[in-house]
């Protein structure tokens, strides 16, 4: 008997890399590349989608495409992020799974493309009419007004997220949209007052000042679509008030003999008393217990101040941002969620931010080990099928390192950061180095019994992490200051006293009804809070995997570097992947819906069989004469071992 699918038949190299024979590093990447070359950026493993980002537009998306797959089985057409995305929609409408949609790989390999893609493909095909046309396109349009705000060209990614994003689409039970509800996670707010080279602030300041000789508001191309997803003009133009005001404090200058100028301008836009700012920035505050103490700023502080404030300014209008757009999009029933965030990062000069987000990286990594490979391994022990353990590097031990609670990086911060006395970068490495030196993933060079103390590449002033994607050295400049994010209280008074709503709302620690003398959460701490709940939710799921790659380092079409592939390949795992998933079963499924699917294919089961659900396939298996080492009867699921053996069940239904 012919099975016909296009999986198997007519297709460039494999399309399923469990099929690939012989596996090794090698053949997964010629496999890869040579898919590469004729366009196929797409190719399984089992049910994971890897992504190859081709740099250039492929007509691969048209609606023509949508049609194509929609409705139709996971392997049976060549393997497309619609396809994921289909079988995702159909679980959770059919099904009744709240799914969640994973994408990894580093910056630049196509992470935002691919949510933005998986989105419009949902939205494609799921409902009709004007009101839920009116949802997708809100939850659609959500995308460039967060873009504008949260993304900036840097040196890896002329379009690079500079936050973390998880949203949920809610849908009813028919499976049409009803809303949506968006996490945002840690902006990388230093970039408001300091760029790396060659890279540049978020888009939004550049759209108001190209916009800015006219009426920037009409010009400005994230308005549309804050109109769209629900702004109401005045909201509209209260956020690039704030905007043009974060703009207008980075000219400001202290000087020894005017103390302040440009303030003008800033109070004029945003209703705040010019005397009130001025003084805001001249002295500093500090209540103890029922005392006041006010001390003269010096030129220094007044503009660490500055850069505090337009920073907070700006992070905080960004969580606005995100709030407000979940009071247009939200309501609750079943989920999809779609997380895309920063991708792992490894720059010449690493700080606090690529810290947090390697941090969350390895985050993700760790749940994917968690769901896909230890899950594998797990199921078929709790089956009772045989099976033969495959290594595969854990990075639980990464997360400790970071995360654990005593004696992880970010706790050793905050301690730090909360000790009373004289605390600087360099008493943190300090503190770093006794707690952490013989950790096998941590390395420096200030401790005198460190095993690195010879390692000239890494300067004093440094700690290095080996990472699940490589080796990161961090700068621990900067790093206490960050962490604990700190604006002088006189600044957030001030703000607080603004003729302005926005502004207002943004401040309310600044109401003086409100002082609290206990310490804001450090920037560290919320940022491990809220992953925490993040990966809670993700596990409440059924995954989906996006696994991106990044073909060259020249954002250029056409190019594909073996080493840099090989390198993304080997750290996410991809090739123990297959490995887990060949050692098994490509296929499972509970024994009664795989009764209830085929039964029509054996006299005996059809239309009723009486008996347990197990013996009832094991009929139709001997009848259907699928070969014994096809697959094994666990406890309660069957195992099929290829892909094939399930086309050839699905062709026989169809033919029925
Ligand atoms: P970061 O971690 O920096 O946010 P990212 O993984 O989100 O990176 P994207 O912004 O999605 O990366 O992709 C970078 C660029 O690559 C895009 O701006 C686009 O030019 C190109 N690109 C990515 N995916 C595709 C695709 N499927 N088709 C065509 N071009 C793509
Ligand atoms: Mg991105």
């Amino acid at each position: 008997m012919e099975v016909k699918t296009s999986l198997l038949d007519n297709m460039i190299g494999v399309g399923d890399m469990v099929l690939l024979e012989p596996l090794n590093e090698d053949s997964f990447i010629n496999n890869l590349k040579k898919r590469f070359d004729h366009n196929e950026v797409y190719t399984y493993i089992g049910s994971v989608v890897i992504s190859i980002n081709p740099y250039r537009s492929l007509p691969i998306y048209t609606p023509e495409k949508v049609e194509e797959y929609r409705n139709r089985n996971f392997y049976e057409l060549s393997p497309h992020i619609f396809a994921l995305s289909d079988e995702a929609y159909r679980s959770l409408r059919d099904q009744d799974k709240d799914q969640c949609i994973l994408i990894t790989g580093e910056s630049g390999a196509g992470k935002t493309e691919a949510s933005k893609l998986v989105m419009s493909y949902v939205a494609a095909v799921c409902g009709k009419g004007a009101e839920v046309n009116q949802v997708k396109e809100q939850l659609l349009q959500s995308n460039p007004v967060l873009e504008a705000f949260g993304n900036a060209k840097t040196v890896r990614n002329d379009n690079s997220s500079r936050f973390g994003k998880y949203m949920d689409i809610e849908f009813d039970f028919k499976g049409d949209p009803l809303g949506g509800v968006i996490s945002n996670y840690l902006l990388e707010k230093s970039r408001v007052v300091k760029q790396p080279r060659g890279e540049r602030n978020f888009h939004i300041f550049y759209q108001i000042l190209s916009g800015a000789s006219e009426d920037f508001l009409c010009k400005c191309c994230p308005c549309n679509a804050m109109q769209i997803v629900g702004f109401m003009d005045h909201e509209t133009q209260s956020v690039f008030e704030v905007v043009a005001a974060v703009l207008k404090l980075g000219n400001i200058e202290f000087k020894p003999e005017s103390r302040v100028n440009e303030l003008k301008e800033i109070c004029e836009l945003t209703g705040i008393d010019q005397s009130v700012l001025e003084r805001a920035f001249s002295f500093r505050t500090v209540e103890a217990k029922q005392e006041k103490v006010s001390t003269t700023l010096n030129v220094a502080q007044a503009y660490y101040a500055r850069d505090a404030l337009a920073k907070n300014l700006y992070s905080r209008l960004f969580s606005w941002l995100v709030t407000r757009i979940n009071e247009s999009i939200k309501v609750l029933k079943k989920v999809m969620g779609v997380l895309d965030i920063y991708g792992f990062e490894i720059f010449e000069d690493n700080s606090f931010e690529q810290f947090i987000i390697n941090y969350c990286n390895e985050k993700l990594q760790q749940i994917f080990i968690e769901l896909t490979l230890k899950e594998e391994q797990e199921e078929y022990i709790r089956e009772g099928i045989e099976w033969t353990h495959i290594e595969y590097f854990n990075n639980a031990i990464i997360c400790d390192l970071i995360e654990n609670n005593q004696t992880g990086i970010l706790a050793m911060l905050d301690e730090e950061c909360l000790r009373p006395g004289t605390v600087t970068d360099d008493t943190f490495l300090e503190k770093l180095n006794q707690v952490c030196a013989t950790h096998q993933h941590f390395e420096s060079r200030m401790s005198k019994c460190s095993r690195f103390l010879n390692d000239t590449s890494l300067p004093h002033s440094c700690f290095r992490i080996q990472h699940y994607a490589g080796k990161v050295m961090y700068q621990v400049e900067g790093f206490v200051d960050k962490n604990n994010d700190l604006l002088y209280r006189d600044l957030s008074q001030a703000m607080w006293k603004a003729n302005h709503s926005l502004i207002k709302a943004l401040f309310p620690e600044g109401n003086p009804a409100k002082i609290n003398l206990k310490r804001p959460p450090t920037a560290g701490s919320q940022f491990k809070a809220s992953v925490a709940t993040l990966m809670k939710n993700l596990q409440t799921k059924n995954p989906n995997y996006i696994r991106c790659i990044k073909p060259n380092d020249k954002k250029a079409a056409h190019i594909f570097n073996d080493a840099l592939v090989c390198h993304q390949i080997r750290y996410l795992g991809l090739l123990e992947n297959v490995r887990v998933r060949r050692a098994g079963y490509a296929f499972r499924q509970a024994y009664e819906p795989c009764l209830e699917r085929y039964k029509m294919l054996c006299k005996q089961t059809w239309p009723h069989w009486r008996g347990p659900a197990r013996a009832g396939v094991e009929v139709l298996f001997n009848e259907l004469e699928i070969p014994e080492e096809e697959f094994s009867f666990g406890r309660s699921k069957i195992f099929i071992r290829n892909p094939r053996t399930l086309f050839k069940l699905e062709d026989l239904r169809k033919q029925r």
